[in-house]
């Protein structure tokens, strides 16, 4: 085929067979069950939810399947099926569960998993029914079907199907509702209270600049909705998004960049982006704006950004021009994401006229990764240009950036002569179908 490839989710059930008898195959013993938890593609939300900003995530149909089993001596025996990231099975010691006892110097896949299982028990102090028995261990394999550093968020997804499998054999919880017994019993309250678990794992134990977007898609999405997130308290609306799947497809476009060694200048933008809320007298830049912000309400941050700067020449040693491009792509992130919300809210949109409407949102979404975030990369930049001349209704960079995937909103008619345009800017270019799908569950 001439044409660029799609990267199908699999069956469920078919992966779930052959993860549990590789598990057996792998550690001599049965898997007690199988949890699932999906990426994540982002219509709009990028680099805010850590300034408590509104994000707009569906979960995709592909994502990452634990098998596991519990063992009773306080250890985790962990391996991945990843090509790319198997390196047979690690073990990790109880007392090398938790933040600054890293199983290797930096950064081993592990640390995602055992990050859970620490952030798990201090969850377990303050909610009863989650407490984890101390000599509380497993065995888990762990397979995805999504790319890895792709931005589609593959560490939330380990880290909330890895959550669901501790949840399951460590917990009093676990043990009154056993098997798929789970989905039910997991409220909504619940789910948000794990989602933030995640985060502690990723964030104290990894050491990863993660605001929680990813995790509350991954344990808090609903099949066929956009789940609006309000990251001041993490309360969610799950928005319908028929308006713009009905003559339309969402297209997660992998550019085969992966970002895994970006973690700096992540952390690099977001201190940009952090210096200038101080500056501004604040904690959390979402207060910059009023309750409904429009673009208005961005010039008049920007310009008391500019009076308080104006006689610095670095703002906590950065550069001033950098430090205000960060804070107008977040401020206008805002403001595209409350524009959604309240487009996705009513209904008084014609199909035709929503989606080129959300199609421009998502375009100047990408405009302002790339020139204000300057997050973006050349393959990023190409494959939104060439979606655009390809007749798509827009096309963003989604995920932390340097390296991941754009989101194309198209119709159709337009995705043979796409993906074959696609094929020509690179080999490694994968596609992937973005169903809005259902959160992380027990299989
Ligand atoms: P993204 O979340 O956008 O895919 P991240 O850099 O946040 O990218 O997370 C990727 C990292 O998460 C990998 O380098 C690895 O450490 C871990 N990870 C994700 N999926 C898996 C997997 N299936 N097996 C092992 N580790 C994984
Ligand atoms: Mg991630």
């Amino acid at each position: 085929t001439t044409d660029a490839v799609w990267l199908a989710p699999g069956e469920p059930q078919e992966i779930q067979s052959d993860l549990v008898t590789r598990f057996q195959q792998e550690y001599g013993r049965a898997a007690s069950g199988t949890w699932f938890a999906p990426g994540r593609a982002n219509l709009n939300g990028e680099h805010i939810d850590f300034h408590a900003g509104r994000c707009l995530p569906l979960a995709l149909a592909h994502g990452t399947y634990v098998a596991a089993a519990p063992r009773t001596d306080g250890q985790l025996r962990l391996r991945t099926l990843d090509p790319s990231l198997d390196d047979g099975v690690t073990m990790v010691a109880p007392d090398a569960i938790g933040p600054g006892a890293a199983v290797e110097a930096t950064g081993h896949w592990s640390q995602y998993v055992s990050g859970v299982l620490w952030a798990l028990r201090e969850l377990g102090d303050s909610q009863p029914e989650f407490q984890v028995d101390p000599d509380f261990g497993a065995d888990l394999l762990v397979l995805s079907t999504l790319p890895i550093g792709g931005g589609l968020s593959s560490s939330a997804a380990l880290e909330c199907a890895s959550m669901l499998a501790f949840l399951a054999l460590g917990t009093p919880f676990g043990q009154e509702n056993p098997l798929q017994n789970l989905n039910a019993a997991l409220t909504k309250q619940h789910r948000k209270d794990l989602a933030a678990a995640c985060v502690r794992a990723e964030v104290e134990v990894v050491g990863a600049g993660t605001g929680g977007l990813d995790q509350s898609a991954a344990l808090r999405a609903r099949p066929g909705k956009v789940l609006s997130l309000d990251c001041r308290d993490f309360s969610v609306t799950p928005l319908d998004i028929g308006c713009i799947l009905r003559g339309y497809r969402l297209i997660a476009v992998d550019t085969g960049e992966a970002h895994r060694l970006a973690d700096g200048q992540f952390g690099q933008r977001r201190a940009d982006a952090e210096a200038a809320t101080a500056l501004l007298g604040l904690d959390r830049l979402r207060d910059a704006l009023p309750e409904r912000p429009r673009k208005a309400d961005v010039t008049h941050v920007l310009e008391e950004f500019d009076r308080l700067s104006e006689q610095l020449e670095t703002l906590e040693g950065r550069s001033i021009a950098a430090c205000r491009r960060r804070l107008r792509h977040a401020l206008t992130e805002m403001v595209r994401s409350e524009k959604l919300h309240h487009l996705l809210s009513g209904d008084s949109y014609g199909v035709r006229h929503i989606a080129s409407t959300i199609g421009d949102i998502l375009t100047a979404g990408h405009m302002s990764m790339r020139d204000d975030a300057e997050v973006s990369f050349d393959v990023a930049d190409m494959v939104v240009e060439t979606a655009l001349a390809q007749g798509a209704e827009g096309a963003r960079l989604i995920g932390g950036g340097f390296g991941g995937s754009v989101l194309v909103l198209i119709s159709p008619a337009a995705i043979p002569k796409l993906t074959a345009a696609l094929e020509r800017i690179s080999r490694s270019i994968r596609l992937l179908d973005v169903a809005p799908s259902a959160a992380a569950h027990a299989l």
